[in-house]
């Protein structure tokens, strides 16, 4: 049984319903842990029929132990799901500083606008210096994050580095459910907050 095959009868998948915005080509694809990109990976390979690279950038997670295990995590998914996985630098320091006039903001407010932005531009730079022609990010995935917010900031950054933005939202149509099937059957680690110092319970 292929992989497709396989994932479709573990979380009695439905089908995807429409049709791609675009059919395939390169993609980088902005990560932020394997829970959130598995359902991700999943449509991008087998609903836009995509070549999929994740970067996994995020300064943002906090502390160093959380993001190596949560990189390791994506390690296995790369495995699984047979796709490329660069890790970027843990620019911790860099994000403190960007955000840290923020750090009684809500969950979903400012500051994580500005967590959004960085990961996304780096994301972008990424693949313009690679030569991929897209890039998207999994964080509209989850049920927490702002779609309408991750998508302007993906537009405006494909206006400045003429890399084109993938718009989507990943949590439609059951992806955020689908997400946590395909983790419970790959025995994915599931963490409990966002990934900031701020966010930690
Ligand atoms: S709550 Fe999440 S999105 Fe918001 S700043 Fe923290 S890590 Fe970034």
């Amino acid at each position: 049984m292929d992989r497709f095959e396989e994932i479709k009868e573990a979380i009695e998948f439905q089908g995807f319903k429409g049709k791609p915005s675009v059919t395939g080509g390169k993609i980088l694809l902005h990560t932020c842990c394997a829970p959130c990109s598995s359902y991700v990976v999943f449509k991008l390979k087998y609903f836009y029929g995509m070549d999929v690279t994740a970067y996994y950038y995020n300064p943002n997670i906090y502390p160093k132990e959380e993001y190596e295990k949560r990189y390791e995590e994506m390690e296995k998914l790369a495995e699984f799901f047979d796709f490329k996985l660069i890790k970027g630098n843990y620019d911790s320091e860099r994000w403190f500083k960007k955000t840290e006039k923020l750090k009684d903001e809500p969950e979903g407010g400012r500051r994580c606008y500005i967590c959004y932005a960085l990961r996304l531009k780096e994301t972008a730079l990424k693949a313009k210096e690679l030569g991929i022609e897209y890039f998207t990010t999994t964080l509209t995935v989850s049920p927490h994050m702002k779609h309408t917010i991750i998508n302007r900031i993906g537009k405006s950054l494909e206006k400045k580095t003429g890399v084109n933005f993938l718009e989507e939202n990943f949590k439609k149509q059951n992806g955020y459910l689908y997400s946590v099937r395909i983790s419970k059957y790959l025995k994915i680690y599931r963490q409990h907050y966002c990934g900031c110092l701020y966010s930690m319970p």
